[in-house]
């Protein structure tokens, strides 16, 4: 890698926007020159796999909403197409309801062991091609801008994960779902036209607003509550988003959030962090569907 190349590398927050700030730049644009820096690819080729996954990022969606989808174990499934047919009498409004819908829609997708995009995890999948392309089709972004949007998104969801984690086992929901959220609010920032600073107050509230979320899966498995998860993710990506576009701002830097979100899953009990003992894994209702599910309590 040369010395060029090596101005592109960031760690923290604060020194992603000083790179923005010094060259006039947009997250996007440092991601991608950081993306064709460490893998030594064209910029074309960094383009061309993004397509590629927001082709199956987008034909999830289209599955979830158009088919009704039934897990693996049965719990659950239908749930985003009753969504999507109640939107236009939705009390969030039927683009909010629309973008909540697809969310789940891709959740429900993987847990029928359908093809989705990690994002950052499969739990959390739903999240930001739920909200991206529900707004794409009102805001006309087209596959190029939206490309870009998941590089922004990218950069936050590796800042979260050099900082703290993405994972619910090491740092409970708020690892997964509040990372997809922080990832999704920061790329519709900048799709709409905000600034990089912007775009980190988004994914600084949007973390915030889940701090101390804990992984309690139902029976192990990612749907229960996961499903749900998502569609409030969606709509705290979209929220955050709002915030920063108006001009709110997040008192604590992105930085410190994530130092927060770190020490707050290091806090958690195990029984907290996906091992399906505690939260509304332990509840009779859950523990009785795993006995039936495997004849067993303890996952
Ligand atoms: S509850 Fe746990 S498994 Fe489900 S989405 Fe959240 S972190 Fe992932």
């Amino acid at each position: 890698m040369t010395a060029a190349n090596k101005a592109y590398l960031f760690h923290k927050g604060s020194e992603l926007l000083a790179l923005c700030s010094a060259e006039s730049l947009p997250i996007s644009e440092i991601m991608l020159r950081r993306e064709t820096a460490l893998s030594d690819v064209s910029r074309e080729a960094v383009f061309q796999e993004l397509g590629e996954t927001l082709s199956t990022m987008r034909a999830s969606v289209e599955r979830g909403l158009s088919e009704k989808q039934t897990s693996v174990s049965g719990l659950t499934g239908g749930d985003a197409e009753r969504l999507f047919g109640y939107a236009k009498r939705a009390l969030m409004g039927e683009p909010m309801a629309r973008a909540v819908a697809a969310s789940m829609a891709v959740v429900e997708v993987n847990a029928s062991m359908g093809r989705i995009v990690a994002a950052p995890t499969a739990g959390a999948s739903g999240i930001l091609p739920g909200v991206l392309l529900t707004a794409a089709e009102s805001r006309g972004w087209s596959d190029a801008a939206l490309c870009a949007g998941l590089l922004t998104a990218g950069a936050v969801g590796m800042l979260i994960a050099c900082g703290a984690s993405i994972s619910g086992a090491e740092g409970g929901c708020q690892a997964e779902t509040g990372t997809g959220a922080a990832m999704a609010a920061a790329a519709l920032v900048e799709l709409s036209g905000g600034s990089p600073a912007q775009a980190l107050h988004a994914a600084a509230i949007a973390l915030k607003n889940v701090m101390g979320l804990v992984c309690d899966p139902v029976a192990g498995l990612v749907e229960c509550p996961c499903i749900k998860r998502n569609a409030i993710g969606a709509a705290n990506a979209v929220l955050s988003a709002d915030l920063a576009l108006s001009g709110v701002e997040s008192l604590i830097p992105f930085d410190e959030v994530v130092a927060a979100m770190k020490s707050v899953g290091r806090a958690m009990n195990p029984d907290l962090r996906e091992t399906a003992r505690g939260g509304i894994a332990a509840s009779p209702t859950a523990r009785a569907l795993q006995r039936k599910l495997f004849g067993q309590e303890e996952p």
